[in-house]
């Protein structure tokens, strides 16, 4: 590391003395890992009997982030991660990324290495291997586009379409965290931009702000599939809320569905958050996106193969297309689930929510 006190430009480095800076100690986890970094292309050697699944993400400062709120370590993890979701939601690992910057002269060195002390962090958790890359100017602002490179036995590739009518609908972990974390950080953001000497105030939320922070791929879940001899029947990742990943599976499988509202897994302070800023809280988790849980379908049959899991939680049934997609109150009323705006539950009075909501209250 440099002198913590001291920036560099990035010109001082020139783009050669950079690359080399970023990717110097960049340890291989992988027997397919051939050749990582330093050539003209890596070379990866896919296992025997698996498949490669391929996936990328592209985020762009002031669309995907914010930097006044996301710390550059974070912004680095959080880009692998939501990539190795993306794995975990065809019921594969993650094996090897590729990270394209683009950088304005606005960055420094020390910058960049600390977004790539977040890559690398996230690859040694997750033991995925950072084998190239490419770098180059930008007029303005930061983009960063990652490709993971994951592999899956043929049959246990799950993908979108395969749900079947009773199969049962389940989700991993909690949900709407991400999205309360996001509206704690922009409300602190005003605060400050009013007032640059107020301090944020982020206090008791530690939860929900790593969860929009520090978000974690379900790689587990895949293990415990393995480890159980459960195939989901379907399955993809929240990253746009609940409302609409249901929408896609539904749709790729043609098939309808109900989710009981009862049952959507929340946390509690996702739970108050939201009722402090006048959000009905199945609404931030049916809404509210960046959770990066799995919502999977599996047969009746599976169920007790799942059902003393803490991380896993059944909140629907599929049924026939021509059923559509609902949500069912805890009052039995049907609600169309909409991917956004949802008006009919945002127009309900939050005190009329479910007793388990009430007593959580
Ligand atoms: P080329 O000119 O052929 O694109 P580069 O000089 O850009 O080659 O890259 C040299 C090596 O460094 C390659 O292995 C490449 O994958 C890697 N590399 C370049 N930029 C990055 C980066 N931002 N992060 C990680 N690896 C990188
Ligand atoms: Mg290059």
């Amino acid at each position: 590391m440099s002198d913590p006190g001291k920036l560099t430009e990035l010109s001082a480095l020139g783009e050669f003395g950079l690359i080399d800076q970023l990717t110097k100690n960049i340890p291989i986890h992988n027997k397919s890992t051939v050749k990582g970094i330093g050539d003209d292309a890596a070379v990866i050697k896919p296992a025997a009997g698996k498949q490669m699944l391929v996936s990328k993400d592209l985020l762009i400062e002031g669309v995907h982030f914010d930097l006044m709120y996301m710390p550059l370590k974070h912004l680095g993890y959080k880009a692998a991660v939501v990539n190795f979701s993306d794995i975990a939601a065809m019921n594969g690992i993650p094996k090897q990324i590729v990270v394209g910057i683009g950088v304005s002269s606005k960055y420094t060195v020390e910058a960049l290495e600390e977004i790539y002390a977040g890559i690398k962090k996230a690859c040694e958790v997750y033991k995925v291997d950072f084998v190239g890359g490419d770098t180059t100017s930008s007029v303005s602002g930061l983009f960063i586009s990652v490709t993971v490179i994951g592999e899956a036995k043929k049959d246990r590739i799950t993908y979108r379409g395969g749900a079947q009518v009773n199969d049962l609908l389940c989700v991993t972990g909690d949900l709407g965290a991400a999205y309360m974390g996001l509206l704690i950080l922009e409300r602190e953001k005003k605060v400050f931009q009013a007032n640059p000497k107020m301090q944020p105030d982020l206090s008791d939320h530690d939860y929900i702000l790593e969860r929009q922070l520090k978000p974690e791929a379900r790689t587990d879940i895949v293990r415990y599939f393995s480890d159980e001899n459960i195939i989901p029947t379907s399955m993809i990742d929240i990253s746009d809320g609940l409302a609409s990943e249901t929408m896609h599976i539904c749709k790729d499988s043609n098939k309808g569905c109900l989710i009981y509202e009862e049952k959507i897994p929340m946390d509690q302070d996702t739970f108050n958050t939201a009722k402090e800023f006048g959000i009905v809280p199945t609404i931030a988790a049916l809404n509210g996106g960046e959770d990066y849980e799995l919502l999977f379908t599996i047969r009746q049959s599976d169920y007790d193969k799942i059902k003393n899991s803490q991380d896993i939680t059944v909140i629907g049934v599929i049924t026939d297309n021509s059923e559509g997609t609902k949500l069912v109150t805890p009052d039995n009323h049907l609600i169309e689930l909409k991917a956004q705006g949802w008006d009919a539950l945002k127009k309900r009075d939050p005190d009329q929510l479910t007793s388990n909501q009430k007593s959580s209250d």
